[in-house]
């Protein structure tokens, strides 16, 4: 059965570039529920951990410093069918691709910079809500 849950951050060039307001709009819009959220900055060593599915591949590296380069927005949301209904919402990794209307299209500037994070698992979903919030940070 789906899960209710998803993780996602809001990256640092759309924090950077004032899209945070809009961003959260198009996801209270879109019906989900901030259950747990934090303006927060990623130290490399964490960035890479979180990361770790994607240790030696070519973008690694840039993905990494680029996580780190400024605040980002780190969420859970709750909805029915979250995790992909938000892959739905974010649109496409490559914002060239990014059907429009979905937040990547609008806000994303690179395969990298793609405005936003979304979980692409539930049980991926659990692993990084986990890695941001204790329990007690979820209302
Ligand atoms: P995310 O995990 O951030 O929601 P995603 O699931 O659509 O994105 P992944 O394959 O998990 O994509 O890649 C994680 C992130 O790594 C992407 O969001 C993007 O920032 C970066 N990335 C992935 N593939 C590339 C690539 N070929 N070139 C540059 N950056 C990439
Ligand atoms: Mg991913």
């Amino acid at each position: 059965m789906a899960g209710n849950l998803t993780f996602t951050m809001i990256k640092p060039t759309a924090v950077k570039n004032n899209h945070t307001g809009d961003i959260l709009k198009m996801i209270n819009d879109a019906g989900f529920k901030i259950i747990a959220m934090k303006y927060t900055r990623l130290a490399p060593e964490r960035a890479e951990l979180f990361y770790a599915v994607h240790k030696g591949k070519p973008f690694f590296e840039r993905l990494v410093s680029f996580m780190c380069s400024g605040p980002i927005v780190a969420a859970i949301l709750e909805k029915e069918n979250a995790v992909e209904d938000f892959r739905k919402l974010i649109g496409s990794t490559n914002p060239e691709k990014a059907e429009e209307g979905t937040v990547r299209k609008r806000y994303a500037t690179s395969m990298t910079e793609n405005a936003v994070h979304g979980s692409d698992s539930d049980e991926n979903a659990n692993i990084e809500a986990d890695f941001f919030f204790s329990k007690l940070e979820r209302y």
